[in-house]
């Protein structure tokens, strides 16, 4: 673990989908707050989002195995494994520059230890505004 001046602590986590074809590790702020989203597609799937900035991502296996879901504004690039169908990681459309993992999906990832937040993602464009405040 590593702490830096914005009081982050950063951790290297493992993840990945069901059937273990896609594996990534990630140097994930912990001190974060998880999103639970209510958006048509967050809902369905469980989706709990951690994020992570693209540099600090490594898929380390399963890049041939990943599907491409989109709709909407197409903004978001949503992933899943073709093999188990499991969403473990994707671009979200509010993080442009993150990766937002499912913590769901992480191996070494204490639940305990983090809050959840919710995220109006029904009313994408006022919850993501207020996100972005202070
Ligand atoms: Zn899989």
């Amino acid at each position: 673990m590593t702490e830096n001046s914005k009081n982050q602590v950063k951790k290297l986590l493992h993840g990945g989908c069901h059937c273990g074809a896609i594996q990534f590790e990630a140097l994930v702020d912990i001190t974060q707050p998880l999103l639970q989203c209510n958006c048509s597609i967050c809902s369905m799937t469980g989706f709990i989002h951690l994020f992570v900035p693209h540099q600090d991502f490594q898929l380390q296996q399963g890049l041939d195995q990943l599907t491409s879901y989109q709709f909407n504004t197409a903004q978001a690039n949503h992933l899943f494994c073709s093999v188990c169908g499991v969403k473990s990681f994707y671009q979200p459309r509010s993080h442009p520059k993150s990766w937002s993992i499912n913590a769901h999906c992480l191996k070494n990832f204490d639940f305990n230890m983090a809050v959840i937040k919710t995220f109006d993602g029904q009313n994408w464009e006022q919850a993501q505004a207020e996100m972005d405040q202070p």
